[in-house]
């Protein structure tokens, strides 16, 4: 996996995954991304999962996560009741290496006129704040919203990036969120955004 993490400066460092956290702005926020199959994450205390309203399994990344958690998850998710979309929900990780797996419901692009970076933006935040209430340090993100929903990677990057580092501002006992990129394109979406958003938010 390549780690790009970001620190005080606008400078993207290429360190390895086991090196120690750099801090932006002394806040304890600590943001990585990696290229590959976020359900082998197993440095994560929880992942969250591009889910859909049923939170009854569907395809992508939400269709990879059941297979891989087995048939307990699903068992599981029946008992929720649904998600509406901008919230999330919490259950066990059942056979995948973390504590826990979060599920949330990124908004399906109709033009970017109706709500969606607004909803997008609560997905992330509201699945840091579970992170929070539950003792997960560690959560590790798909690019939600930018596969079957159609949202433009590069569009959904910038909201996503910045939406957890000011939930990890208001959440401090989350220290890393890691953004698992299934593509190179959404990997090099999520790394320009953060160049920008360290550079635009430096004091
Ligand atoms: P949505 O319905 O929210 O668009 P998708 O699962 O269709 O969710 O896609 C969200 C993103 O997850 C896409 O960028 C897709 O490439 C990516 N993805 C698919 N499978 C995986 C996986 N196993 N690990 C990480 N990301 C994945």
């Amino acid at each position: 996996m390549v780690v790009y993490r970001r620190t005080g400066s606008d400078e993207i460092d290429s360190s390895a995954p086991t090196s120690t956290g750099h801090r932006g702005y002394g806040l304890g926020v600590e943001i990585t991304l990696h290229l590959g199959d976020i359900t082998q994450d197993a440095q994560a205390d929880a992942i969250v999962n591009a889910a859909n309203e049923s939170l009854l399994g569907g395809g992508g990344v939400d269709g990879a996560i059941h297979r891989a958690a087995g048939p307990g998850l699903l068992e599981e998710c029946r008992a929720l009741g649904g998600c509406l979309t901008g919230e999330a929900k919490i259950t066990g990780a059942h056979r995948l290496p973390v504590a826990r797996i979060i599920h949330t419901v990124g908004p399906i692009w109709r033009g970017g006129g109706h709500g969606e970076p607004g909803l997008l933006d609560s997905c992330h935040r509201r699945s840091v704040q579970l992170a929070a209430e539950h003792g997960c340090a560690r959560v590790s993100f798909p690019a939600i919203s930018t596969g079957v929903f159609g949202y433009p990677v590069e569009l959904a990057a910038p909201v996503a990036i910045r939406a957890v580092r000011e939930a990890m501002v208001e959440h401090p006992s989350v220290v890393e969120v890691r953004f698992c990129l299934f593509e190179q394109p959404a990997y090099e979406a999520f790394a320009a955004a953060l160049r920008t958003d360290t550079a635009t938010e430096r004091p």
